[in-house]
């Protein structure tokens, strides 16, 4: 333990007078005491103009004092069960080193730039005032403008950097991919552009799959032990052929992630799964529920799921604790229980919007489908329905012009407005066809809209940024960006919030208004969206000495109603900057993440 002593003082050399503090042999609480005076007096000195502060870096401070007094509070010890100042007081006096979680690279990592922040010298703005501020008029904006252009480029360099299906080589490509799968199903290309021929050659086992496309032998294991284990996996003949033949995930690497599971995924999920079945409902479903076939979290939305599959499975699925198979014939909610679950919408009319989804409803037959909207529409106070989708990225066959004719009667301006939602997570899965497909709904006048999961795979510098851009050329309006929840055994996936804190600040930002539409949430288990850019609306409580945040999040209706707080745990922003840097990432360009709470 001397040697983590030894680095957490020279940690703590950033600040002296917490240092002072923090080796004198005062108890606990007094120590708790000045340092809380300490963290005012900085904070009075931010406020007043400090010289000795560089401009904006005030604002780094007032947020790293806001959080570090947070971590010191005794209610958040008690909420959390651990205290931040007695681990630190326990390494530094060497008490109780015994039992002593050892701290990790992570846990210095976020005390160093947390006292950085607190003392306002983080570095990490440039110590040259830009050109444009000393002078005005015209002058000043010509070198504005030009610093804004470096921006752009900048930004556009980084955009660049990802492919996307709409580029004549990914095109290419794409129309080998599709020969070669045709080929080995002895099909036609006019199967190829029927829904359903898709559906009957998903692809579900490790063999079929390795003969399509290389596979690394982990990647085969993992395939292998999830059908073996009944995990739901399947990837449609369509967009398997999104996939590069080669293994090296150089460019298909977030659309391979998206649906093959990872070895140390499915043993989580194995392992979930023995220990407690209820465990991997994250989302509360079951406590969400008033009747089957219903999830109500919100005054005026409810959640219609008529069916529990899809034609594939994405890997980080909140719903796969409940989804048997891909595209299993038992998924669909029997006549009886969707009977009293559109009896439910009826009889509460305080619901003015529902969503369908599931599972995916475009797996139901066109008829089933005219019959719901058909069955919902003769609700009078339902005003809009929204029908989530992904088929326009996994089979965007299934859109059909008779699909969305039938659809389109029920869209009835000023009456009611039907919404298609869909879930692209990657500029690699826009592909002329799925953009055929987004058009067929604008053509009708009806919206499209993209709910995006934000993971691993599409969280580098500019990548969702580049993603919203093609979206908007496409016809669809991003809508919500989600953190990938908190279940262990999607960590794989995981991304801390700090880095959706500051994609949008540093990203996104940059974008026009038209294409940064949407909004970043936490989907807080059984209450629903957190708005993640609102500070109000969350706190950071505590740093674990595994280097793992502690977050408390605020329902959505505070100040409303009274309701429980949830408490999350993150993943380590120094164990995803591992990651990245593994992965070919410059994690320089990063390096501003420790500074977003
Ligand atoms: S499309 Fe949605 S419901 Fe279907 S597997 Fe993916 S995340 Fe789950």
């Amino acid at each position: 333990m001397e040697k983590f002593r030894q680095r957490l003082l020279k940690i703590l050399d950033t600040a002296p007078e917490l240092k002072a503090i923090m080796i004198s042999e005062h108890p606990l609480e007094m120590k708790r005491k000045r340092i809380k005076d300490f963290l005012t007096d900085r904070l009075v000195s931010t406020f007043s103009d400090d010289p000795t502060i560089e401009p904006l870096e005030w604002v780094v401070a007032r947020d790293a004092i806001r959080a570090f007094s947070a971590m010191l509070s005794i209610r958040n010890e008690k909420l959390i069960g651990h205290s931040l100042l007695q681990y630190m007081e326990d390494l530094i006096h060497g008490n109780d080193s015994w039992n002593l979680k050892k701290p990790s690279s992570g846990f210095f990592s976020e005390l160093e730039h947390l006292l950085r922040g607190i003392i306002g010298n983080t570095g990490i703005y440039p110590v040259k005032v830009p050109a444009f501020m000393k002078h005005e008029g015209r002058k000043a904006a010509k070198l504005r403008s030009s610093d804004l252009s470096r921006m752009s480029r900048t930004a556009q360099r980084f955009i660049d950097r990802y492919p996307c299906g709409l580029d004549k080589s990914a095109v290419r490509r794409r129309s080998i991919n599709k020969s070669r799968i045709l080929k080995h199903y002895g099909a036609t290309e006019l199967e190829w552009e029927d829904w359903k021929w898709h559906v009957r050659h998903i692809v579900k086992d490790a063999e079929t799959l390795g003969s399509l496309i290389k596979l690394t032998n982990e990647d085969y294991r993992a395939v292998k032990l999830a059908r073996e284990q009944r995990i739901p996996f399947g990837v449609t003949p369509y967009y398997l052929s999104l996939m590069d033949y080669e293994e090296d995930r150089a460019r298909d690497y977030a659309v391979r992630a998206q649906v093959i599971p990872s070895l140390n995924y499915v043993e989580n999920m194995v392992s979930a799964r023995e220990s407690s079945e209820h465990s991997m409902d994250f989302m509360l479903e079951r406590d969400t529920s008033p009747v089957e076939g219903i999830t109500r979290r919100y005054p005026m939305i409810a959640i219609l799921k008529p069916v529990l599959t899809c034609p594939q499975i994405c890997v980080y699925c909140q719903r796969n604790w409940e989804i048997e198979d891909v595209h299993s014939s038992d998924a669909i909610l029997s006549n009886n229980k969707l009977d009293k679950a559109i009896q439910w919408l009826s009889d509460t009319p305080e619901i003015n919007e529902v969503l369908i989804t599931g599972g995916d409803p475009f797996l139901l037959s066109n008829r089933r489908i005219e019959a719901l909207l058909s069955r919902l529409s003769k609700i009078r106070h339902i005003q809009r329905i929204r029908i989530g989708t992904r088929t326009p990225v996994t089979v965007p066959q299934r859109i059909t012009e008779s699909l969305v004719r039938t659809i389109n009667r029920f869209h009835v301006p000023a009456k009611r407005e039907i919404v298609l939602v869909t879930h692209f997570e990657h500029p690699y899965e826009i592909t002329p066809q799925s953009m055929a497909a987004v058009q067929k709904f604008k053509r009708y006048g009806m919206a499209v809209y993209n709910q995006l999961v934000y993971t691993f795979y599409n969280s580098r510098k500019f990548e969702a940024s580049a993603l919203r851009l093609k979206l908007r050329l496409i016809g669809v309006t991003p809508y919500y960006t989600f953190n990938t929840k908190g279940k262990e055994e999607t960590d794989d996936f995981r991304v801390p919030i700090a880095r959706l804190l500051q994609e949008q600040k540093e990203e996104v930002r940059l974008l026009p208004g038209t294409v940064r539409t949407d909004e970043i949430v936490f989907n807080v288990p059984g209450l629903g969206k957190n708005y993640l850019r609102s500070l109000q609306q969350h706190d950071l409580i505590s740093i674990l000495p595994d280097g793992r945040r502690v977050y408390e999040f605020h329902p959505w209706e505070e100040k409303l109603a009274l309701a429980d707080t949830y408490v999350y745990t993150d993943v380590s922003i120094h164990d995803y900057l591992k990651r990245l840097k593994a992965a070919g990432e410059e994690t320089s360009h990063y390096r501003t993440i420790w500074y977003y709470y």
